[in-house]
């Protein structure tokens, strides 16, 4: 016998704990353990995790007793070593426990508890399914029981590795874990129509059709199925699934689509429509690009031979997606992965659509709010680089944690967008900046593409690190909108205003209307009005949670905290004097809506906000409502500055630009500047040119002036001067510290305490501590020190010498209850 080599095994905990752990690894594992699997480890009081291997190695912890594995979970490795690399980069840069990377990292599936809940899946039939014995007895438990942990199953079959039994079952969608369940996510579905099995061969559908000739009440029936079978997806036998909205659109008749389903020839099932989308049935044709983007796409190629990262600065409308499009095709005919990075996902429904009409299959959404089974799909095929299926990744922040084989691309759109940064939970990291880390490690190409390049990538392109393509002009030849000024001291002073509408957008959105043309209005504050002051004594109605003064929301007659969710009755009086005369300042979308509904009575308006898009589907609805001329008026936060491509916008609204620009942030510039441009985008994007009003006290101050002249350069140009005067990125990388607490004394001393041994350090670079705006939320008082680091400086020894400041911040016991929120290159 072989000589039994003691093995120990270093392993990542999903927790919130800055080591790995070594644990002892059973001599039966010896031959089938490797760095990348997951086992199952007893940590702390009892209580199991599933944790990645990170190493095999022969040396025992020498400052405690090492415990065995219980469980190894997988025969390959889910995690490769790229990826581990990755996650501690993510883990030093951001300075987040290596846990919590892991937790962002796996989709939950993967992280099965002993205390998981397992059920049968609904779609599963044993009628035609071939179980094992073991399978078997795991099904017959569960049809007597419903739900059972893993633990308990375990005890039920009498086996301790239960694990990877019951991760099978749930891939092969026979089992599914509770959560997964009942997770919210309701899929909008659509009505479709599949021939039934029996009339599924050419044969039998021949002889159907020839039966249906010539027949004067067969005709619409005839028809029906002539058109089953051209728009079908019939490559494989005749059992794909056609949508009743394509047949509808060549004219099929209802009735006689009923009829076939009567007479047993067409099922008829609803279907998810985002799974039909992607295994879209019809591809389309790429669009021959425009001499404009040809030259484009070749100077893009050009930089790739010398440098790595291109940044593709392209005007609204300028059709940066074909050449996205280009780019993916040359790396899939290499074999290669590509990752497609999306500022959000459910607001870039249109682009996913585009996109997978062009390459179907090969593109996998992946996305956090996904359902768990289909996130495991997508990273197991990835991970075995399967050759056909999901090459193509269009996801959110968190698909750069995919386990890819062969990235050869990374296009990250709208790359400006603040959504790629995550702000809670821990890691606190920029998807953007770490693709960057991700793709060198593939030695793969990075595209940022954006209208409005964020301050830091553009100085990184005029500086030569990046390579820089430009398209100044909108595909098409069409004009950029024409953005005017109305200005709102003087039409309050000449009473012009229509409440919180100026008589120039007033008329031009009359105008509009009649012209039978939509109109976007941008307003980024949601709710009905934010602030009721007295008139008196000057007091405002506020949260009882937080620092901050309740928003008024008319729909549901209630005062509301953005910050914490708190609501309360509106109030009639004064909360301090008692007085009645509370005057109501400021205005959010609801209010607009109010208003606009009493002024154009017959027009259909609706609005695009936090509060109207909470159900699943909402923002779909309203979006594919207003893409088909079913509403006029479409009145939104932020939410309708989004890669949007309407083509009978003629008007855009920006109903209050001065609180952009009042922003207490030294980003409020340029988003002002983004957030204005990229709205001004919505308008007239394919036939006449598109008008645009931004309503503003300062119609002189430099931001609107270059939202008018659709100026990027100019606008950089004044802003990196500030930015360098000011020490502010891309000068100087800022690193902020949030201190909580519930005592707004014990916080203060700790504070002061902290930031005074930080400029032990970093002397200067220290400010604060500071009461951030709002000082408290959810009961906890905060204050924040920020830390500005020139950008030549190491960030590694930064990173290292703020570690030891927070350790011995946490060494002192009176600081022990304060929450430290450290938050690397804040958005
Ligand atoms: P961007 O993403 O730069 O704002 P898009 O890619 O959305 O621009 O393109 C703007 C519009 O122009 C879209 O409606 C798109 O379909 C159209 N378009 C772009 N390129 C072409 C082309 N080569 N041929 C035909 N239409 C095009
Ligand atoms: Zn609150
Ligand atoms: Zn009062």
């Amino acid at each position: 016998m072989a000589e039994r080599k003691t093995l120990f095994a270093d392993v990542i905990i999903p927790i919130p704990v800055r080591n790995e752990f070594t644990y002892r690894v059973p001599f039966e594992m010896n031959d089938l353990i490797k760095s990348g699997m997951r086992v199952v480890v007893n940590f702390g009081k009892n209580k199991l995790y599933t944790a990645i291997v990170s190493k095999v190695h022969e040396t025992a912890p020498t400052n405690y007793q090492a415990k065995y594995i219980e469980h190894l979970l997988d025969d390959y490795p889910i995690v490769t070593g790229k990826q581990y690399q990755f996650w501690k980069w993510i883990s030093a840069y951001y300075m987040a426990p290596i846990g919590d990377v892991m937790n962002a990292a796996l989709p939950a599936n993967f992280k099965l508890a002993s205390e998981t809940k397992i059920t049968l899946h609904p779609e599963f039939e044993i009628h035609n399914s071939n179980l094992n014995k073991r399978q078997m007895q795991i099904y017959d438990a569960l049809e007597v029981q419903e739900t059972l942990n893993l633990k308990e199953i375990s005890e039920i079959i009498g086996i301790k590795t239960i694990h990877p039994i019951i991760k099978q079952m749930i891939d092969d969608r026979i089992l599914i874990s509770l959560e997964e369940m009942n997770y919210k996510y309701t899929p909008k579905t659509a009505l479709a129509y599949f021939f039934k099995p029996e009339y599924q061969t050419e044969e039998k559908l021949n002889e159907l059709a020839l039966s249906f000739e010539n027949k004067k009440s067969k005709e619409k029936q005839l028809h029906a199925l002539m058109l089953m079978l051209s728009i079908g997806d019939f490559k494989q036998g005749y059992e794909a699934p056609v949508l009743q909205k394509d047949l509808a659109e060549k004219d099929v008749s209802l009735s006689a689509l009923q009829t076939l389903v009567k007479n047993g020839i067409l099922v008829s099932e609803r279907l998810q429509v985002d799974r039909i989308g992607l295994n879209a049935n019809e591809l389309k044709n790429k669009k021959v690009l425009s001499e404009v983007q040809q030259t484009a796409l070749t100077e893009i190629k050009e930089v790739f031979k010398e440098k790595d990262i291109c940044l593709l600065h392209g005007v609204t409308g300028s059709g940066k997606t074909e050449i996205y499009v280009e780019l993916i095709e040359e790396q899939l005919k290499l074999g290669n992965q590509v990752l497609f990075l999306l500022p959000e996902i459910a607001l870039t429904t249109q682009l996913i659509q585009r996109l997978s009409a062009y390459f179907g299959d090969k593109i996998g959404v992946y996305h956090s709010k996904f359902n768990q089974n289909e996130r495991v799909e997508i990273w197991n095929h990835i991970l075995h680089d399967h050759p056909e299926r999901y090459r193509i990744i269009l996801g959110a922040r968190s698909s750069i944690f995919l386990p890819f084989q062969r990235l050869g691309l990374v296009i990250v759109d709208e790359e400006h967008e603040s959504s790629f940064k995550q702000y809670d939970p821990s890691p606190r990291y920029n998807a953007r900046d770490s693709s960057i880390v991700l793709a060198s490690s593939f030695k793969a190409k990075v595209l940022l593409g954006s209208a409005t390049p964020s301050i830091e990538t553009f100085y990184n392109a005029k500086t030569n690190k990046y390579g820089l393509v430009s398209l100044a002009q909108r595909h098409g030849g069409l004009a950029l909108p024409e953005v005017f000024c109305a200005d709102l001291k003087k039409e309050r002073k000449e009473k012009t205003m229509h409440s919180h509408i100026s008589s120039f957008l007033m008329n031009s959105m009359e105008d509009a209307l009649k012209a039978k043309e939509q109109i976007i209005l941008f307003q980024n504050r949601r709710g009905y009005t934010p602030t009721w002051t007295c008139e008196i004594c000057n007091w405002s109605p506020s949260c009882k949670n937080c620092d901050v003064s309740l928003t008024y929301h008319k729909q549901t007659n209630s005062l509301k905290c953005h910050y914490c969710g708190y609501v309360s009755a509106p109030v009639g009086t004064c909360g301090s004097c008692s007085s009645n005369r509370l005057r109501m300042n400021g205005f959010g979308t609801e209010k607009i809506e109010d208003e606009l509904s009493i002024i154009f009575p017959e027009k259909i308006i609706k609005r695009l906000d936090l509060d109207t898009t909470r159900s699943k589907n909402a923002y779909q609805i309203i979006l594919s409502d207003f893409e088909n001329r079913k509403i006029d008026i479409l009145i939104g936060t932020q939410m309708v500055t989004k890669g949007l491509d309407f083509d009978n916008v003629s008007l855009v609204g920006i109903l209050d630009a001065d609180m952009l620009l009042n922003r207490p942030d030294f980003r409020a510039f340029e988003r002002a500047f983004q957030l204005m441009t990229q709205v001004s985008g919505r308008a007239g994007r394919k036939k006449k040119r598109g008008k645009v009003i931004v309503q503003t006290g300062r119609p002189d101050h430099w931001i609107i002036q270059k939202v008018i002249e659709h100026n990027y350069l100019e606008f950089y140009d004044n802003e990196i001067l500030e930015r360098k005067n000011f020490f502010y990125p891309p000068f100087y990388k800022i690193i902020q510290f949030t201190l909580k607490h519930r005592d707004e004394n014990q916080l203060n001393s700790s504070a002061l305490e902290f930031a005074d041994s930080l400029k032990d350090v970093f002397k200067e670079r220290v400010l604060g501590p500071e009461y951030p705006i709002v000082k408290r939320i959810n009961n906890l008082y905060l204050k924040t020190v920020v830390l500005k680091i020139e950008r030549e400086i190491s960030h590694k020894i930064v990173k290292e010498q703020i570690q030891q400041k927070v350790d011995e911040f946490y060494a002192i016991a009176a600081n022990k209850s304060i929450r430290l929120v450290i938050d690397v290159d804040p958005a």
